[in-house]
């Protein structure tokens, strides 16, 4: 085992302080990781608050991670010493499963290992991103392509594929009217993707604060949620919606403003349960769905895609020291668009 330095909120709702986690050995199969950069999730804060529950502490969170190899166990093929890595929200799955078969390792039957707040197969705790170094099976380490800088690859790791993945399995590209709900972490990635692939993007933010940001990346179109009108104007308008939103929205709503077909995708995971007028659905067929992460292969996809269109997330680069006053900017929604860690500072 090593001793390495981390951040840890040490029990629900007390502020991260810095601590030190142990990491495993370098298995056969391992790599270990210098972890250079850390995103801020906002699924970091609903769990180290325990706000989804049953969460295992002290926990150090993080699961946008990249670094530098710096060993390999003597059966990793896929990576050497000095490749440019990435780990996201897993480090193991069954490996068996039709899903795991499938890549789908996040819909794993027999249960996703995630990064933190997890148990591996010996029931050890996981401990994520907020610290110096990480050891993970090769199998769910990916490749940073080299166009792309560590610190705005960082959020690509679940912001950037949890966007990702549902736009591509609903098929958004040229001739799809889609809208984000949400302009933090996730939406402002859902923002860039979309357009990348063609689609017509549009913005539905609580406010008009960020309009200007949301077009210079990509958006066509940004409307205020806070103003009536914007429901009677969009009404029927799009193919697809994918929620980013972190607290229980007004699922009817945002629904009438599919088109016949259409599809709502939600990707937020509030504290709280939230309700539905199921004939917001039977009125014009359209679908409510959910998308959680993506699986390795499609993440490895989704760095590739964004190294090949230029772009990274929108980052405030902080050190570790500003980890709890960052949690409270992200909480008032005034992030712009992710919080990074430089690891340096831990
Ligand atoms: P974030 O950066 O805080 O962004 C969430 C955005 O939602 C805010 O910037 C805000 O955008 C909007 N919002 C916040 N509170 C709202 C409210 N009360 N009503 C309406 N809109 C509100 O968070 P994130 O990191 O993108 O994560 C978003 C959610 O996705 C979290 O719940 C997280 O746990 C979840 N998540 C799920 C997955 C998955 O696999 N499905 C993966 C990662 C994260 P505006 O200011 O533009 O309105
Ligand atoms: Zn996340
Ligand atoms: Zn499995």
């Amino acid at each position: 085992m090593t001793t390495v330095t981390a951040y840890a909120a040490p029990s629900a709702k007390a502020p991260l302080e810095r601590t030190t986690v142990e990491r495993r050995p370098v298995g056969e199969f391992d790599v270990l990781i210098d972890i250079k950069f850390a995103g801020i999730c906002h699924s970091d804060i609903h769990q180290a608050r325990d706000g989804w529950g049953e969460g295992i502490f002290p926990m150090v969170p993080g699961h946008e991670i990249a670094g530098i190899v710096t060993e390999v166990g003597p059966g990793v093929t896929k990576f050497a010493v000095g490749d440019r890595v990435g780990v996201g929200c897993m480090v193991d799955s069954c490996r068996e499963c039709d899903n795991c078969k499938a890549g789908l390792e996040q819909y794993c039957t027999k249960g996703t290992v995630y990064t933190y707040n997890g148990r591996d197969k010996n029931g050890d705790p996981t401990y994520g991103g907020y610290s110096t170094h990480i050891v993970v099976d090769e199998n769910y380490t990916v490749r940073i392509p080299d166009g792309l800088a560590l610190d705005v690859a960082a959020p690509l790791l679940c912001a950037g594929i949890t966007t990702y993945s549902p736009l591509k399995h609903w098929n958004v590209g040229p001739g799809k009217k889609v809208a984000v709900v949400g302009m933090g972490g996730l939406g402002h990635m859902g923002v860039k993707i979309a357009h990348a692939l063609g689609a017509e993007v549009t913005v539905l933010s609580q406010s008009l604060r960020k309009k200007d940001d949301g077009l210079r990346l990509g958006a066509d179109h940004y409307y205020a949620t806070s103003d009536p009108e914007t429901f009677e104007k969009l009404r029927g308008t799009f193919d697809v919606i994918l929620s980013t939103v972190s607290a229980p929205l007004d699922f009817d709503a945002f629904l009438s403003l599919l088109r016949t077909d259409g599809t709502l995708v939600n990707v937020g995971a509030p504290e709280e349960p939230v309700s539905l007028n199921l004939f917001s659905l039977l009125n014009d067929r359209t679908s409510l769905a959910g998308s959680g992460i993506g699986g390795i292969r499609e993440t490895q996809e989704m760095l590739d895609f964004c190294a090949a269109h230029g772009f990274g997330a929108e980052i405030e680069l902080i050190e570790a020291s500003q980890i709890n006053e960052a949690y409270e900017r992200v909480l008032d929604s005034d992030v712009r668009y992710r919080f990074v860690i430089d690891v340096a500072t831990i």
